[in-house]
């Protein structure tokens, strides 16, 4: 090992040169990470591949500026070097240093970093006047030279650099390392990724724009780091993260519970700090960690209230106080992301530029800045939808400035749309990569698949002594979870079990499927499943009459009182003999005539004998989820669930039409088992592993947020008691009025509303007695029984193998999750199911509006509709619509002042004249009279779309009569309204794509992402919804969930 020393010239934050130096050790064996090392380098982890035509080495400049298109996973054998990451965390900053940290730790991507500056051979000390770029340059010339000798000239290897000197320099110095542009390197080893050409001409525009900025300010400049924390720690700044309001001009900074010492206020922790414009707000985008600093309290002020134009919320801020309002003095973190775009009209606008080639371009949220973008397709991608990233946002810029990434499509088309949901809510779905496909078992005619003897040997095997079936929606292919139930001892004893799809047999942590892995997305026309099909659709899948590895909880119940006796976890082997639907179950049960299908070959006799063992189990079954249920209904479950919940269901996730009006007694059932099932497993990995397992809560609900459904419900002369769960839901009960089942319905709603979101969490995080699940009233509870389309039960699955191996005395095998590790994860999985519903929740108006979109509103029958009012708003009312499950605001009150009046027929229309509000009605006054808008009156809508192009449509609701709709069923919800809707819709996409399709020869191909997201489209839209509703069964709480995240 050599010791030198290695000057470095830092700036300081305050642009100060500071001269540094620095022992710095050269060793001889730096490891290369390339498999073909000839010299016995210690490469721990991840190699370079050796069928790689080359290696690339980019340089300083291309790494700092161009690492989104090292980014793409097509290129392989990229070598980063210890120069140019050190210059990444010197001049980008910490977060784009650990996005490069991450890509090199990614195993998805062929990419390794050599500490070239450790490394005897390669290191070059800075020579006396030589600038910090050239030097920098040379150094990453000499590792590129180095591999090419340690790998005895068996690779060659390509530098890549943006500087033209460089390559004029070095390109002819040694045979097999080459050095050339970025442009070069993809004009001739990558001619194909377009991608990479796009997003490398939309950077260097970029790029040069920037140095051609003007330099008057537009904003104050942020303070430097130092300051910020140290205001923080003295009170006198408050951090928080920025909040935007997309109705209205203003933001708000949830605070983390600070006292502000300056103004002598003490902020609630829950307070919010206000900050109202453009230039308070200093340039923090949506999502933003900010410092922000209170104004005084005579500029403090109130929140904007009235109903404005889409918005939906209900609830507290009704009252405008004058509350805390401050401005942005610094930015602690940037959230960018990619934004989906339009690029503005082309009528002259756009003039703001010496260079026509700049466009503000409109993002899609409301909530993100216009994003100033360089290209030269402002003209051919006018209609079309854009993926912009934001590269900077300096004090001299009124907007941000970006550069485009990819184009979605034409605006308005399904397709786009849908693909803008998903980038808007950062979900990545990419189709399984042949990688992630490598991984998996084969089971195909020619080889099938055969369980491992060793794997028999070791798995408790239930095929020849349970009898094991499931109960599913019709035509389900992902069978997650089985049953089995008999009589032991003699008939003392009753052993249920449940027995879930081994999944993480199949998925090693770690592997690339398992990094892939966080959900299963359902949109109103598609899913994308979170396991390759071999696994969901085949091998994990519990089919009937095959064997599969399954993990299993048994329980031993005293006969009698159904008291556990004993419960055993573990890995089974079972062979399902009957995969029912619930229709079928529930016909067995009822005693009707009903067709097995596994039993239709067999001789009347041996039917008989096994149809009345089926029987037998299934009434056995259902005897113990009745006992079940009712135990928990003692422990204060909450009565929401059954018919409510599933009608609470159709509110969010829009599968009103499915949902049967008497539910079935064996989805209770079914459901009653998985419930037990995950809240034994949650106590099995909580008590093994009391700090690191990781369960779901679902914290009682605040009881301020039932203020509204209190104060509705009294305004109709009922009582709710929401002191305990079980008060909350007999409450609910006895508020029917018997004229109008809807009534109930909207109470129900409204209770939804107010309840909490249920998380994962870590045990080691919080106290015992926060575990609580208030919705299923149990001490604990985790997921467990859906391992297939949730990540979270593949987590717990692997708890529970380690518990189990705990049990047994063995050594856990290997090191289980952290407690902050666990933590990390729960967050994780939280923040992708909120995007998640949130993704399904837009897609759903998506799909309303394009439903409507086709209609004219003032002819088409179809637009008029009954609506319920939910909820009174300052100038107008919040209404329901149960024919397409659409709520909406409906105004009383427009733009020029002028108030609905309705006529003596109910007919509405606009006249001058003035409105007052009141808890539960709404009064208007013209020269026609007084008319007055109630709590669950009933009134008739006209539906229209609201179109922009930027953004999403919305619907847009017109009051035309302050009667029922006459051919409205009030009683009974249009029952299949919803799922012909998206069907209808889905259809005349179809229909427009094979138009599109047929002219596709004369239409110029924009880019391969546009076809590339067709993928993975049900053909079965009931099956799909049959799955959602299924899987909102086993989890009561999601709905709850759904609709807080809707109205938060
Ligand atoms: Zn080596």
């Amino acid at each position: 090992m050599i010791k030198t020393e290695k000057i470095l010239h830092l700036k300081s934050h305050r642009g100060r040169k500071v001269r540094v130096v620095r022992e710095h050790y050269l060793r001889e064996r730096v490891p290369c990470y390339s498999s073909l090392c000839q010299a016995d380098c210690e490469n721990d982890g991840k190699v370079l591949p050796g069928d790689l035509t080359h290696y690339v080495v980019p340089d300083v400049g291309v790494v700092v500026d161009f690492l989104e298109i090292l980014e793409f996973r097509e290129l392989q054998g990229v070598v980063f070097t210890q120069t140019a990451c050190q210059a990444v965390q010197h001049c980008k900053g910490r977060r784009q240093y650990n996005r490069l940290r991450n890509l090199i730790k990614d195993p998805r991507h062929d990419c390794v970093l050599f500490a070239n500056e450790f490394q005897e051979y390669s290191y070059c000390p800075r020579e006396k006047g030589e600038s910090q770029e050239k030097w920098q340059t040379r150094c990453v010339y000499s590792a590129a030279v180095w591999y090419h000798n340690h790998l005895a000239g068996m690779k060659d290897v390509v530098m890549i650099t943006e500087d033209q000197d460089a390559v004029a320099e070095y390109s002819s110095l040694n045979a097999g390392v080459y050095v050339i542009s970025v442009q070069d390197f993809l004009q001739n080893f990558w001619p194909e990724l377009q991608p990479a050409h796009e997003l490398y001409s939309s950077i260097s525009q970029a790029l040069q724009e920037k140095e051609s900025e003007s330099s008057q300010k537009e904003y104050t400049e942020h303070l430097p780091a130092e300051i910020l924390e140290a205001g923080i720690k003295s009170g006198r700044y408050i951090k928080g993260t920025l909040n935007i309001n997309k109705h209205h001009d203003e933001a708000s900074i949830m605070t983390e519970g600070l006292s502000n010492k300056n103004n002598g206020t003490e902020l609630h922790p829950s307070w919010a700090v206000l900050v109202c414009g453009n230039k308070n707000r200093n340039r923090a985008v949506h999502g933003d960690t900010v410092v922000v600093e209170l104004l005084p309290k005579s500029e403090w002020r109130g929140k904007v209230t009235a109903l404005s134009e889409g918005e939906e919320k209900s609830g507290e801020d009704n009252e405008s106080k004058p509350m805390p309002t401050g401005r942005v003095v610094g930015i602690l973190q940037r959230n960018w992301r990619d934004y989906v775009v339009t690029f503005p009209p082309r009528d002259g606008t756009q003039s703001q530029s010496r260079n026509s080639q700049r466009i503000l371009a409109v993002p899609w949220d409301r909530r993100i800045p216009k994003i100033r973008i360089s290209t030269q397709q402002a003209d051919a991608l006018q209609d079309h939808r854009v993926v912009v990233r934001i590269d900077s946002w300096e004090s001299t810029s009124l907007y941000p400035n970006g550069h485009s990434v990819r184009v979605l499509g034409r605006a308005g088309e399904m397709e786009t749309e849908v693909q803008t949901i998903l980038i808007e809510n950062c979900i990545h779905v990419p189709p399984f990569s042949d990688a992630q496909l490598r991984e998996m078992p084969v089971n195909s005619p020619e080889k099938p698949w055969r369980m491992d003897p060793v794997q028999v040997a070791e798995r408790r095997d239930l095929r020849e002594t349970h009898l094991v079936f499931s109960i599913d929606p019709r035509g389900c292919e992902d069978v997650d979870d089985t049953l089995s139930v008999r009589s032991i001892a003699g008939g003392k004893l009753l052993e249920l079990g449940v027995h879930i799809a081994d999944v993480t047999h199949f998925v090693a942590e770690g592997s690339l499927t398992d990094l892939e892995a966080s959900t299963t997305y359902y949109l109103a026309d598609r899913r994308y499943d979170m396991l390759p099909a071999v696994l969901s659709a085949d091998l994990c899948s519990l089919l009937g009459g095959v064997d599969r590895y399954a993990m299993s909880v048994m329980w031993e119940l005293d006969a009698q009182t159904l008291a556990v006796n004993k419960v055993w976890y573990g890995r089974t082997v079972i062979r399902s003999s009957y995969q029912l639907h619930y229709e079928l179950a529930q016909a067995l049960l009822n005693g009707e005539p009903a067709e097995v299908p596994e039993l239709a070959r067999l001789e009347p006799e041996e039917k008989d004998a096994k149809l009345a063992e089926l029987n037998q189990a299934l009434e056995t079954l259902t005897h113990v989820a009745r006992h079940l249920r009712a135990q928990r209904d003692r422990g204060g479950a909450l009565e929401l669930e059954g018919v409510e919940v599933r009608a609470q269901l159709d509110e969010q996730r829009n599968i009103t039409a499915l949902v049967p009006r008497q539910p079935l007694e064996v989805h209770e059932t079914v459901a009653e088992c998985m419930i037990y099932a995950n809240h034994w497993v949650a106590r099995k990995i909580q008590e093994t592993f009391p700090h690191q397992a990781l369960l779901r809560r679902h914290p009682p609900p605040r009881q301020e947020f039932f203020n509204q459904l209190v104060e509705s419900a009294k305004a109709m002369g009922f009582t709710i008691d929401t002191r305990t769960n079980k008060a909350l839901a007999d409450s609910l009960d006895r508020a029917v009025d018997p004229q109008d089942p809807l009534v109930n319905k909207m109470l129900r709603m409204m209770a939804t509303t107010a309840m909490s979101q249920a998380l994962y969490f870590s045990t080691g995080l919080e106290s015992q007695d926060q575990f609580y699940h208030y919705g299923l009233a149990l001490d604990r509870y985790t997921h467990f029984t859906s391992p297939i389309r949730r990540y979270a039960d593949i987590v717990v699955h692997r708890l529970l193998t380690a518990a189990i191996a705990v049990e047994r005395g063995a050594d856990s095998g290997r090191a289980i999750a952290s407690n902050k590790e666990l933590e990390e994860l729960a967050q994780h999985i939280n923040s992708k199911n909120r995007a998640a519903q949130r993704a399904q929740k837009l897609s759903t108006v998506l799909f309303q509006c394009l439903y409507f979109k086709e209609r004219d509103p003032q002819t088409d029958p179809q637009c008029v509709a009954d609506a319920i009012v939910y909820s009174i708003r300052n100038n107008g009312l919040l209404v329901y619509i149960p024919e397409y499950g659409v709520k909406g605001p409906v105004y009383l009150k427009n733009r020029e002042g002028q108030v609905v009046a309705a006529g003596e027929d109910g007919s509405c229309e606009w006249q001058s004249g003035s409105l007052r509000h009141y808890s539960d009605r709404i009064s208007t006054t013209s020269s026609c009279g007084t008319s007055t808008f109630r709590l669950c009156d009933h009134i008739t809508v006209r539906i229209s779309v609201r179109s922009t192009s930027s953004h999403a449509d919305s619907l847009n609701l017109e009051i035309i009569s302050n009667k029922p709709h006459r051919s409205a069923e009030p009683q009974q919800p249009h029952s299949q309204g919803r799922s012909q809707l998206v069907q209808e819709v889905v259809r005349q996409a179809e229909e427009a794509q094979q138009q599109a399709q047929e002219k596709a020869a004369r239409r110029p191909k924009l880019s391969r992402e546009e076809r590339e997201f067709s993928q993975s489209k049900t053909p079965n839209l009931y099956s799909l919804l049959e799955e959602v509703r299924e899987l909102a069964l086993m989890d009561l709480d999601t709905a709850a969930r759904v609709c807080v995240t809707s109205a938060s």
